[in-house]
Formats: structure tokens, sequence, C-alpha cells
């Protein structure tokens, strides 16, 4: 057998827009509102092509295992076809209940259709909900229910940048102008951090792959830890959306499974995740020896 080479967190629909990956870090909400203005004028062809594109350089640098992101649900296919091993997430997001809840069934049923594919045991299809400043409580739970009963592995995007912890927590904070600014509704604040916010939600019961993990306390590491879920690090890319740097180390002690991902190549430099691990090493240092980051790449999804 080859030696597995997993990278966990990738949106290959989005490998078109290299041209947004910042050379020096950048305040995250500029980020998303430049992806949001940009993504809206690629055609499916053009996605198609990305996302054609993205596993031909997810092979090229030896990738066994991807964990793939699609909002316009384009990579499936081609994932499923394309001998790679892993997990890709249909992704629903939204404000707005009533439409939240009728995409989040859409996903749903094109879950189903694609849990009949011939690939399905090697390439599984699973649900993303995005991330807790972009989508409605009801979906977070709504969505979590349904994975855990119907056995469907659940991602979310999580404690990424600062900005996250300012509006979960108090509705202050970068946040506000991108909503207003896209017309969407705005709740009163949870009043939670990330992590304990999607705990009073149910979400970690479906032991959901936390994305991103930045923004956590050592309480919330064990929290996390306690419900089985694993974490991805994708040092580029929270280095470049000015989110800061994981807390590896303690993740590591406190036994949570932790893959490596490169994030999308509109907020990294490649899809290699070697090329990771080398802008990573000097950051956290001796504390993570070359042993922990070989077992995190070789982690199969
Ligand atoms: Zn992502």
């Amino acid at each position: 057998m080859t030696d597995v080479l997993t990278n966990a967190h990738t949106h290959l629909e989005l490998t078109g827009l290299a041209h947004l990956c910042p050379t020096e870090p950048v305040e995250f909400t500029r980020w998303i509102r430049a992806l949001i203005r940009e993504r809206a004028r690629l055609t499916p062809a053009d996605i198609r092509r990305g996302v054609e594109a993205g596993i031909e350089e997810l092979l090229a640098c030896g990738t066994t295992h991807v964990g793939d992101i699609t909002a316009t649900w384009l990579s499936v296919e081609p994932l499923l076809e394309s001998g790679l091993r892993g997990i890709v997430w249909l992704e629903v997001l939204g404000l707005n209940r009533e439409k939240a809840l009728d995409d989040l069934e859409r996903a749903k049923a094109a879950i189903e259709r694609a849990r009949r594919h011939p690939a399905s045991d090697r390439m599984r299809v699973g649900l993303t909900v995005h991330a807790p400043y972009s989508c409605h409580p009801d979906l977070f739970r709504e969505g979590a229910a349904w994975c855990r009963e119907a056995d469907v592995p659940l991602c979310v995007h999580l404690a990424e940048s600062p900005a996250e912890v300012a509006w979960l927590t108090r509705r202050t904070g970068p946040f506000g102008r991108l909503l207003r600014r896209l017309g969407l509704p705005i709740s009163p604040a949870p009043g939670l951090r990330p992590v304990p916010y999607l705990h009073a939600l149910g979400v970690l019961e479906a032991r959901p792959l936390l994305v991103h993990m930045v923004h956590v306390t050592d309480e919330e590491v064990r929290l996390v830890a306690e419900a089985g879920c694993a974490v991805v690090h994708c040092p580029r890319s929270n280095h470049l959306l000015g989110c800061g740097r994981m807390p590896l180390e303690a993740y590591l002690a406190a036994g949570v499974p932790v893959y490596v991902g490169t994030d999308s190549r509109a907020s990294s430099p490649s899809l290699d995740v070697r090329a990771e691990v080398a802008f990573a090493r000097p950051w956290h240092g001796d504390r993570v020896p070359a042993e922990a980051w070989e077992a995190m790449l070789a982690r199969p999804l």
C-alpha cells in the first residue's frame, strides 16, 4: 500500500481564485468580501476547471487522502472519479432560517444520492454547515442531528478569526459591517465563544471535524477532546488571513487527533500539505517533534 498523505481541508472549486491569496496578512472579513465578489463571477465551467486543476495538483504532490468542501457541489463527481480517498462535504449556509433549512433538505437528498455511487466507500460524502457567523442556529441543530442519525460525516469551520469571537460573544467587530453590507439578518449575540456555542447547539455530539480552531481556551480544548472531535490545522491560511496561530501543542497534549490542511488556493499558496508543515514548524518549534508532524500527515481521513 502507498504511504498515506492527507490534506484534510481544501475548497477545490476555488482553485481558479489563486489571485486572491494574500502575500501579507490581511483582515479576515476584508478577504471574505473579496472572495464573495470574485466567486460570483465564476461560471460552472470555470469551477469545474478549478476542481480538475486542484485534483491534479493534489496528485502531483503525492496526496492520497483529501477533505474537500464544496458549496456548488461540483467537486463531488470529479472526486468520486479521481481515485483519491477521503471525504467531500456538501456545504450549506445561511442566516435566513427558512431558506437555510430548505437548502439543508436539498443537500440531504444530494448526499443520499451520492452515497449510492460505487466509489463512495473510498470517497465518502458528508455535510458541512459552514461557520457560526454565516449560519442560522437551527441549521446547525438540524444538520448535526441528521448527520448523527444518518451516520454522515459533518465538518464545520470554527474559531478561525478574532472577528468570529467578537461577533459571537458581543456582536462587535468587523462582521457587523460585512453582514449589513450584504443585507443579511442580524440576530442577538449568543454571548458564547465559538466552541461553547456549538456545544450548546448539540453540534459536538455529531463529532464534526473542526477546521481552524485557532481561538480556543484550555477548557475548550478539553471539551473538544471529550466530545471525540478531530481538528484541522491550516497554518498558512491562518497566517495570511490574520487569524493567528492554532495552539497545536494543547490539542496534542489533550489527545485530540490533528490533521493538516491547506485550505483553498484563495488563501494558501499551494495544495501541498508538506509546505504547510515546513511553514508551521518554526511557529511551534521543539514543542512539536518531527514524528508528531509525520503522524498528522499520515492520518487517513
Ligand atoms: Zn475552509
